[in-house]
């Protein structure tokens, strides 16, 4: 790992020239909440004075640049007989984002393990994530992150460059070649002693900060234990079924296929849209036989896919503790309390 400061002034400069040559993903304050917080967003920016560097969480993940809530996969054109079909993956200009923190960078490394090097690789998200510079910021925890507990309030891997304020500077942990080569056009610094010191400070002061906790010791087993748990029930009846948590979710990453042909059947497409494990069609197969049509057992196979499928065939849970979900529910589930409940 190489580790550089650089002041915000020459930050700035750096994000000048990727403004002018990428397509360029930054936080902008987007509305207001009912108690007329703001709410941010990575929106497509211009120029520098545009970016919000006061924003707080990110109201929707960064998912949506590598897995589209829609996309078509590949069109076909019917003509005499025959057909040409046609798959196009988005490559033209590169893309930065800036500003994820470290739950969300690692929604992406969990997305990777099976989108990029799981049986089935995705090309479309593959080269999605090939064609995007990430720069990560530090962040400070909200009453409702939990990434602590799960492991992902920092980053190992995932992002081109990370930063961490100290002062008017930046201390940067830099992970790519890319990144390495772009910085050259800029004024950095080798780290002295006293940044490392601060760099410490402020990690170990965001550690203490945390206050939402998930305990997730031996989870694996007592969701098996709790399989038949009238715990389910409880949470289900609280449930609306209207699939918000998984539209919110960093890693949610299911989705049905569409095909569709115009009336002339001259031109066809096929639609990938993500679904929603809570949705009541979720289940539904041919035929029209839904296998999951109770709202309890969707929701008890949304957890039990997190923190028990995905821990077991990856050893980590596909939960990283962003809290969205539970600030998206209007019945007011959140994970902490659903998992502290199955363990009582
Ligand atoms: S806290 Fe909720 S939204 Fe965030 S990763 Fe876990 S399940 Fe998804
Ligand atoms: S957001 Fe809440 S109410 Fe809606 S499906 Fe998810 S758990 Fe159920």
């Amino acid at each position: 790992m190489i580790f550089k400061t650089i002041s915000k002034k020459d930050f700035n400069k750096f994000l000048e020239i990727l403004i002018e040559n990428n397509n360029f993903f930054a936080p902008q304050k987007i509305a207001k909440d009912k108690n007329k917080k703001p709410i941010y967003d990575l929106r497509e920016i211009k120029n520098i004075g545009d970016i919000d560097f006061n924003y707080d969480i990110i109201k929707y993940p960064p998912r949506r640049f590598f897995l589209p809530y829609r996309e078509v996969i590949s069109s076909f054109k019917i003509e005499n007989n025959t057909w040409e079909q046609n798959i196009g993956y988005e490559t033209k200009v590169p893309r930065v984002l800036l500003g994820l923190h470290p739950c969300d960078i690692n929604s992406l490394n969990k997305l990777d393990k099976v989108l990029l090097l799981g049986d089935y690789p995705s090309p479309y998200y593959a080269i999605r994530r090939k064609n995007t510079f990430i720069i990560g910021m530090d962040c400070e925890p909200k009453p409702f992150c939990f990434c602590r507990s799960v492991g992902t309030h920092t980053v190992q891997h995932g992002c081109d460059l990370f930063l961490i304020e100290i002062g008017d500077s930046y201390f940067m942990e830099i992970f790519s070649n890319i990144a390495f080569d772009f910085l050259k056009k800029v004024k950095t610094k080798d780290t002295t002693k006293a940044d490392d010191d601060e760099y410490k400070r402020i990690r170990k002061l965001k550690t203490e900060k945390f206050s939402a906790k998930v305990d997730v010791t031996d989870l694996t087993k007592i969701l098996d234990m709790e399989f038949q748990s009238d715990v389910w029930k409880e949470w289900g009846d609280r449930c609306l079924g209207c699939g918000s948590c998984a539209r919110v979710c960093p890693t949610c990453y299911c989705y049905g296929i569409e095909e569709k042909i115009d009336l002339k059947f001259q031109n066809a497409g096929k639609l990938k849209i993500l679904h929603a494990c809570t949705l009541v069609d979720f289940a539904e197969v041919a035929g029209g036989f839904n296998f999951r049509p109770e709202k309890h057992i969707r929701l008890k196979y949304r957890y039990y896919h997190k923190h028990r499928g995905f821990v077991e065939a990856y050893e980590e849970s596909l939960c990283v503790g962003c809290g969205r979900c539970g600030q998206a529910c209007l019945a007011g589930i959140t994970v902490p309390e659903v998992i502290s409940s199955i363990r009582e």
